[in-house]
């Protein structure tokens, strides 16, 4: 089963889920409900930047990784702010 990797044109939320080639495409972001598109992946390098493919980028000190919303990122981001 492919894994498909999306990214949320609202917040930045990056996330991959495993589907079968028929499934419909997801268009919710989990985090915060904006609209995702589908990268294209199929190789390591296209995904390599920012780090494991299905975790967002950890947060900076002090520095949350998604400012715009409000609460700080909520379940979807995993950095404990
Ligand atoms: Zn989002």
């Amino acid at each position: 089963m492919p894994a498909y990797e999306y990214l949320c044109d609202s917040c930045g939320h990056r996330f991959e889920r495993r589907q079968k080639m028929s499934d419909a495409e997801i268009t919710a972001c989990p985090a915060c409900g904006g609209e995702v598109r589908r990268l294209i992946s199929g190789g390591a390098g296209v995904i390599a930047k920012g780090g494991a493919a299905s975790a967002p980028a950890p947060c900076g000190a002090g520095e949350c990784c998604m400012p715009q919303m409000s609460g700080g990122c909520g379940a979807g981001c995993g950095c404990g702010h």
